[in-house]
């Protein structure tokens, strides 16, 4: 615990999760003196340097670290798999152990947005929000923030083949961007990372650690917010458990949900407040009435491999004593590869060039997190894969969240429904011909051998489909979960608060009319930033 003292169990604001909204929430609501804040997390303080260091993400993952160790229900879809969903519980959230890439999506998701009813959130409303969070390396602009908490970056080395598939995308004819969260989305271009001076700007990093001396902010961790507790339609506090101990914290103002897309939803669940007869039938007495968890959203995503020619120049740098003093290198003086990831190239493509905005994403992630420690004598590196991940950005397909039991520490069942709309596979099934081809261009032959996944060029569209139903993993992006909108299946208002309640908002992935075309870290960021100056009035 840190900040003002736990047994004053009195605040005008209480805010459960600590991730990526939490923490810019907890920053920007605590700016007012008068305000009390407090802000429970159910993990521990961030210390592991695994956390801040770029390279330790792979490590983390490898070793399951720092998650709620959620699986999926089988999943028709692709082939009855359960699916792994990592996300967060520590100090940062899932921004403590994510990929680091800084993405907005593009313009025509929030228009998309405004359409579902979120007024306010078009654009150019929340683009000076996404500038004022950020610090560009290349400085302020039209589009960009120069001085924001969060240090955007792109790496500078670039394993040579990524000049290889910036030349196939010409020969094809596919744009190429300077600066997809600039001017054009659309397009091949380098990734940028939200690493400042060689280390992980998490959220708890850039907006939470620089005002955790105000005294009028209070973080408590190992706390698990088990009920959202009312008074009649009105949220009056949380109830907490923390070292065997039940607490209540009383909110004053307003008690703020940023748990994530899946906890959210089923925190807000155990309070009674979901699907009435779902909720019934667990033995749970409706709050409200609400489509809480049926509108759940993921990038639904497949790999491609070759194999490579050359070796990857970065693997050479993971041989064990190499990568530990590097490791050290990157720990003490924020710099060396551990520290300095290489480049990686995405895309964001139309299946189609009369649409209004690219409906899949390439990742290619050239060596970096996807190369492995390697061993002399025990397991030399070979010459590696070229991998490119395609991402559907335009998933038709929704999932759920039900609960499993009332027991607050049971975690909730997750059905993901992928492909049952038809459209997710026909684009995605185009969007594997149009990789392919780009894979296999000429200017990718000095870098390419066979292919490995799938192993020959697939023409047949059900071999395709069987190939892709096999192959797919959700992205690790849960969203919209408990989405803003006017519709029936909405359940926030457009500033966020839980329609037909008081004193209750739900700010962080779930909160999402739909879940924008990329990687949605810095999107919830901006979300929290956004909503606080709205609640400021
Ligand atoms: C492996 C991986 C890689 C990713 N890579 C990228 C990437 O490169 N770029 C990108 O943009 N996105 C990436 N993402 C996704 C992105 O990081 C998340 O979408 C985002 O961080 C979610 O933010 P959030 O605020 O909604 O939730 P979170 O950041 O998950 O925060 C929720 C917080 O609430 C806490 N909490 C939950 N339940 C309780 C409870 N009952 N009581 C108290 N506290 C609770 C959690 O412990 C957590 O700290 C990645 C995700 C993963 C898993």
């Amino acid at each position: 615990m840190m900040g003002g003292r736990q047994e004053d169990a009195h605040y005008d604001v209480v805010i459960v999760g600590a991730g990526s909204a939490g923490c810019v929430l907890a920053n920007r609501l605590s700016a007012d003196p008068a305000t009390r804040v407090l802000l429970l997390e159910a993990g521990g303080w961030d210390w592991n340097p695994l956390i801040h260091i770029p390279y330790g993400a792979r490590k983390m993952f490898d070793y399951g670290m720092y998650q709620w160790g959620d699986v999926s229900e089988p999943d028709p879809g692709a082939n009855s798999q359960r699916m792994i969903i990592p996300h967060g519980k520590v100090m940062g959230g899932t921004s403590s152990l994510n990929y680091m890439a800084h993405v907005r999506g593009h313009p025509a998701d929030y228009a998309r947005w405004v359409e579902q009813g979120a007024t306010g959130w078009g654009y150019d409303d929340v683009l000076p929000f996404f500038k004022a969070c950020e610090s560009w390396e290349r400085g302020a602009d039209r589009w960009r923030g120069g001085s924001g908490p969060l240090g955007t970056w792109t790496p500078k080395e670039m394993d040579p083949i990524g000049a290889g598939w910036f030349a196939a995308a010409k020969a094809l004819g596919h744009p190429a961007t300077d600066d997809y969260n600039g001017a054009q989305n659309e397009g091949f271009g380098k990734i940028q990372y939200t690493i400042r001076k060689g280390r992980r700007d998490s959220s708890a990093r850039a907006f939470l650690r620089p005002v955790l001396g105000r005294k009028n902010l209070t973080v408590v961790t190992r706390a698990i917010a088990t009920r959202v507790l009312f008074d009649g339609t009105r949220a009056k506090g949380v109830e907490y458990r923390r070292k065997g101990q039940t607490h209540v914290a009383h909110a004053g103002q307003r008690v703020v949900l940023c748990l994530g897309a899946i906890n959210t939803p089923h925190l807000l669940m155990l309070s009674g407040v979901g699907p009435a007869d779902h909720l019934r039938e667990m033995g749970l007495t409706p709050v409200a009435d609400l489509p809480v968890g049926q509108t759940l959203e993921d990038h639904l995503a497949f790999p491609l491999l070759w194999r490579r020619k050359q070796p990857d120049p970065f693997h050479r740098k993971l041989r064990i004593d190499r990568i530990a003093v590097n490791m050290l290198r990157a720990q003490l003086f924020g710099n060396g590869p551990a520290a300095n990831l290489p480049g990686a190239v995405v895309a964001f493509l139309k299946t189609d060039r009369a649409l209004a905005q690219p409906d899949f994403q390439l990742v290619i992630p050239l060596a970096a997190i996807e190369s492995n420690i390697w061993f002399p004598g025990i397991n030399t590196p070979g010459n590696g894969t070229i991998c490119a991940k395609v991402n559907l950005l335009s998933q038709k397909s929704r999932g759920r969240i039900r609960l499993r039991s009332t027991n607050p520490m049971d975690r909730p069942r997750v059905f993901y429904n992928s492909l049952t709309d038809p459209d997710d596979m026909a684009t995605m099934r185009r969007a594997y011909y149009i990789t392919r081809e780009i894979g296999e261009a000429l200017p990718m032959e000095p870098f390419r051998q066979e292919p490995i996944l799938p192993p020959r060029h697939l023409t047949d569209e059900a071999e395709v489909d069987a190939f892709i139903r096999a192959n797919a993993t959700q992205q690790y992006h849960p969203a919209a979960s408990c989405r803003m909108g006017h519709d029936a299946d909405a359940v926030l208002d457009p500033d966020l608060s839980v329609k037909g309640l008081q004193g209750l908002n739900v700010v962080d992935a779930s909160a999402m009319p739909h879940l924008i075309g990329g990687n949605p870290n810095v999107v919830i960021m901006m979300m929290a930033a956004r909503v606080a100056a709205m609640w400021a009035g």
